[in-house]
Order: structure tokens, then sequence, then C-alpha cells
């Protein structure tokens, strides 16, 4: 492989996301959530997107919800994803009244509905879930 080829490292995740890579790890779901204006921010930000603030916290939520919207990859252009083809990315609405992101796995992409009930699981140590 020459230099012209070859794939440059991905940088180094943001610190805002230790928390949330961390609780992962221990395969906990969890949302921030804005010390300043108490709403929850999904997908992990270093501010508040409502207020501005810079206190949020990751808070444990139930790994349960149903499909809000999701759709079908058939062509990835994200790394490391490329040759999964076809794959289903999801939002899922929570109990608590968040939305939460990511693969929908363990069944045919044909077979994802929006309103399923899912249930989440970690792979890679990222939140995916799966039908429940
Ligand atoms: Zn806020």
């Amino acid at each position: 492989m020459s230099a012209d080829t070859a794939t440059p490292p991905l940088p180094d995740p943001p610190a805002h996301l230790a928390g949330y890579r961390a609780a992962c790890a221990r395969g906990e779901l969890v949302v921030q959530r804005c010390a300043g204006c108490g709403r929850w921010v999904q997908l992990p930000e270093a501010a508040c997107p409502w207020c501005g603030g810079g206190e949020l916290t990751y808070e444990p939520v139930t790994g349960t919800g149903v499909v809000h919207t999701f759709t079908v990859v058939h062509r990835s252009f994200a790394p490391g994803y490329r040759g999964r083809e076809p794959y289903v990315m999801a939002w899922v609405d929570l109990p608590a009244g968040v939305r939460a992101f990511g693969h929908v796995v363990g069944c045919a992409p044909e077979e994802v509905r929006i309103g399923m009930p899912v249930r989440v699981t970690f792979v890679d140590e990222l939140p995916h879930w799966r039908p429940a």
C-alpha cells in the first residue's frame, strides 16, 4: 500500500464522550442531561444545544424503547461499516422522553417497522437495538 492510499488514523474522541464510552463499556445506556435547563441532550455534546450550558451529566436510562424512524443503509461511507450493508440506523423513543440513535440488529432490515419494540444491546461497545 502506498502512502497515497493509506487510511489516516481516526482522531481521538472528544473529551465529552468519555463518560458515554465508559457507560457503554459497562453495558449501560446513558443520555446526557443539562444541569442548567434540565433537558436531555442526545447525541452527546460538549455544551447544551438548548441553553449553552456546559454542565452535562450522563444519566442512566432504560434500555427499552420503540423505533421512531429508521433508514436502511445500502451504501455506507462510514469508516468501519463499508461492507456491512444493508444495515438499519434508527432513532428510538425511550420511556424517559428522549430519543436514542443506533443500529438495529438481530433481524432482517425489511422486518424493521416504526413502532417496533426494541431493546438495547452493545456491539463493539456502542448501543445497538434488537427486537424486544
Ligand atoms: Zn441546557
